[in-house]
């Protein structure tokens, strides 16, 4: 099995803590998908014939674009890939794009996921992330996108943000039951160099939060979702039972992607490759019947780092047997005596004499965790 992503690079305006590649250039849109397109087409060996069971449109804002782009974009996956084993196809949205039209529009096509980027309910926040909606306009979303048929509706929010406080992150996470939706992303936010909300940082006009703050907050997370029923399936992902998102969770689990569009990453189990960070350049590249992109070659232990890292973030846990019949003896006994001290103090446990996978407290050092299992040469 494999995955499909699609990088849709186009936002109307920037928000202020994004360090995603997308750009306000609009007019290159109908261009670009065109070059889309045919990079789906120059590529079509790359996933070795494995049947593409997720599609995922990220971005930027994949909300922008019109039905015939879509449609453009299906027909050439449907004609190199086949979309005859697709279980889940996602799309990512903006909440001021979902009206009434539009959801109903998304209806006609394959996908059979929403997710959306809420953030927070508190419309001031909003404002100052210079987000494009308010806290009205996303609950409406999600009536829209329920009232047009979609089952399966996911949406993302930040914690931490300045001046959050105890009883603001509660609020939000109430809002965000109350919708009812089966699939919560939730991250604490983070400040990253070249975004202007890190000058803001810098220059005095917000506050970080605290660390003890942010535990609570990550707690308060954690507990809220927990009795609403929500599963606690990786560090930053909630579901409905067995609402998981297949598309992220096959990164996780190592299998196949292919990811297109400018800074799109694709990962076909021995090589990882990242295109071009520029929409101009990436289009002049691909009408020129070229990519621009880098590769890197996956040796053993870069696979095993990677598998360490992303799999003991999952509720799944690193699955010991396939660590011994992927990369050898040697590195699963490592891994076996780098976990030992942490199992000793309970930040980590084993399921059915295989799973390793993080306790409750392990979650809150998940980092320090990942660090002592990975394997650094010396
Ligand atoms: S809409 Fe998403 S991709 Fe676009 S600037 Fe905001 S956070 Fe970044």
């Amino acid at each position: 099995m494999a995955g499909i992503y699609i990088h849709i690079p186009f936002c109307k305006t920037r928000c202020i803590y994004c360090d995603f590649y997308s750009t306000t250039r609009s007019e290159l849109k109908s261009r670009y998908i065109h070059a889309l397109c045919k990079e789906l087409q120059m590529r079509k060996e790359y996933l070795r014939g494995e049947p593409v069971e997720t599609i995922y449109f990220g971005g930027g804002t994949p909300s922008q674009l019109a039905e015939e782009d879509f449609r453009e974009v299906f027909e050439t996956i449907r004609k190199y890939y086949g979309m005859e084993h697709c279980r889940e196809i996602t799309l990512e949205a903006n909440p001021d794009d979902l009206t009434e039209a539009y959801a109903a529009m998304l209806q006609n096509l394959p996908f059979n996921r929403i997710s959306m980027g809420i953030q927070t309910f508190d419309d001031s926040t909003l404002k100052l992330l210079n987000r494009r909606h308010n806290a009205a306009q996303a609950v409406n979303a999600v009536k829209h996108c329920r009232h047009a048929g979609f089952n399966n509706i996911s949406i993302d929010l930040i914690y931490g943000l300045p001046g959050e406080t105890d009883e603001r992150w509660k609020r939000d996470l109430q809002q965000a039951v109350s919708l009812n939706v089966e699939h919560i992303s939730a991250y604490h936010l983070t400040y990253e160099e070249g975004t202007r909300i890190y000058e803001l940082l810098q220059a005095h006009r917000i506050r970080e939060v605290d660390e003890e703050s942010s535990v609570c907050f990550f707690s308060t997370l954690i507990d809220t979702l927990g009795s609403a029923g929500y599963e606690h399936y990786e560090i930053s992902n909630f579901c409905r039972s067995d609402m998981y998102s297949r598309h992220n969770t096959s990164y996780w689990k190592g299998i196949p992607y292919l990811g297109c569009g400018p800074s799109a990453h694709s990962f076909n189990t021995d090589t990882r490759e990242w295109n071009v960070a520029s929409l101009e350049k990436y289009i002049r590249a691909i009408e020129n019947n070229q990519r621009l992109f880098e590769q890197e070659h996956l040796d053993r232990t870069t696979c095993y780092n990677e598998c360490i890292m992303t799999s003991i973030r999952t509720r799944w846990g690193v699955p010991l047997n396939d660590i011994e019949q992927k990369f050898g003896k040697e590195l699963w006994q490592y891994c076996i005596d780098m976990a030992r001290p942490h199992l000793d103090c309970g930040n980590l446990e084993i399921y059915d004499n295989n799973r390793l996978c993080l306790s409750r407290k392990g979650i809150f050092v998940s980092d320090g965790i990942i660090s002592d299992l990975m394997f650094v040469e010396e």
